[in-house]
């Protein structure tokens, strides 16, 4: 019997997730994506990701539906490091330092409530275990954090994606229906499988005018670390310290750029990222002490890459798509249309969400 098709656009953490999760219950999949595993580019967030678990309190309906997600993907990371240590999945001790005592992130009931101290491992720290070097912060936690090393997590992605028979396209695509007949063209070369869905895990979607990037400037040292540290500054910005398994080093971030659509690597934005990791993690340089501009950091590339962010987050609902095909006499113009699942816009957590979005969507699929 013929197998429903679906075409998954894109081959982000997003895509490649909905596309393993749809083959494994049967579908027949094809991706179709200007990117793949392997590729690098600013648009293509994926592969420069630092990758990590980070939670936040459930303070708005929105929120509940995404610590949901989050839940349901910390599961299945649990699953996959257990059952395939070649993901690079580990998770290991994750420390937040805040210099604003948010009660969302402190308060005993507030914690229970929200979510935030439903996590594994989450304590909020004493203060005789915040450190020493800051007067600024106010509030530490602590809890168990997965980390992954993205390309090698994607590359394996789409590997589980072709052992369950899913096929890739590369194309750049100008309009969603351009992926319809992209892929009804090879099906009608090869059978007879119907096309039910499109999947749009493609970032930023397709002229959204509420998606725009924004942009981080990351770098990747070969210094390891055994934890995940971070320090929220006063101003809003973020010091993080992302171990990456599997050789990766260490990925230290960052900027947070709304609307910058800037190429460039900022020089002094460096020395400040590398300056602010020294000093909050020590143990990252060890006893080789050097007060160079890279202070002791063994720096593997410095990075600019745009995530997707959405005016009132992910989109993830489905659609139907009305578009022009032919008739079968190819005289004619003729109304056709297909049911669309948006998945994208995931902004900063794409991977923190992916498995969560991944079953949704199959959900949604279900249902057609
Ligand atoms: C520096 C940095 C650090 C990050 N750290 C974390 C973190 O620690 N934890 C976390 O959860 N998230 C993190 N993120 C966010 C995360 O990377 C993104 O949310 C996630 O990668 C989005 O995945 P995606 O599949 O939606 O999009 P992408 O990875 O951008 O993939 C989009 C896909 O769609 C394809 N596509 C787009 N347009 C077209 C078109 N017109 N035609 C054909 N194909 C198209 C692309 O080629 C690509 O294959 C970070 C992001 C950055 C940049």
């Amino acid at each position: 019997m013929d197998k429903r098709h679906v075409v998954v656009i894109g081959a982000g953490v997003i895509g490649l997730s909905c596309a393993v999760q749809l083959a494994r219950q049967g579908y027949q999949v094809t991706v179709v994506a200007r990117e793949i595993p392997g590729d690098y580019d600013i648009d293509y967030a994926s592969p420069w990701a630092g990758s990590h678990f980070r939670p936040v309190p459930a303070t708005k309906p929105e929120d509940r539906f995404e610590q949901e997600l989050m839940r349901e993907t910390y599961r299945e990371m649990e699953d996959l490091a257990d059952r395939h240590p070649e993901t690079g999945i580990q998770f290991i001790p994750a420390i937040e330092y805040f210099d604003t005592a948010d009660p969302a992130y402190c308060d005993e009931k507030l914690v229970q409530e929200n979510g935030y101290a439903s996590w594994p491992g989450f304590r909020v720290l004493r203060s005789s275990e915040l450190p020493a070097q800051y007067e600024s912060i106010k509030l530490g936690v602590t809890y168990t954090a997965w980390v992954l090393n993205s390309p090698v997590y994607l590359k394996w992605l789409k590997d589980e994606a072709v052992k369950y028979g899913v096929s890739f396209i590369r194309a750049r695509l100008s309009a969603i229906e351009e992926a319809v007949f992209i892929c009804k063209e090879r099906l009608s070369a090869s059978g007879t499988d119907e096309v039910i869905a499109v999947i749009n895990a493609s970032g930023r979607g397709f002229n959204d005018p509420k998606s725009f990037p924004s942009r981080g400037q990351f770098i990747a040292v070969s210094n390891p670390c055994q934890r995940m540290i971070s320090h929220h500054w006063a101003d809003g910005s973020t010091t993080v310290i992302i171990p990456r398994p599997l050789g990766g080093g260490t990925i230290i971030g960052g900027t947070k750029e709304p609307n910058n659509w800037s190429h460039s690597i900022s020089d002094t934005a460096t020395v400040s990222i590398l300056s602010r990791a020294f000093t909050l993690c020590p143990e990252l340089v060890g006893d080789s002490l050097d007060n160079g501009s890279s202070y002791g950091l063994d720096i593997r590339q410095v990075y600019i890459a745009r995530r997707p962010m959405r005016q009132g987050g992910l989109r993830l609902e489905r659609e139907d798509l009305a578009f022009q095909d032919t008739s079968e006499d190819g005289l004619r113009n003729v109304q056709n249309s297909i049911p669309v699942i948006h998945c994208y816009g995931a902004g900063p957590s794409g991977y923190k969400l992916s498995w969560g979005i991944a079953k949704r969507v199959e959900r949604f699929v279900s249902e057609i």
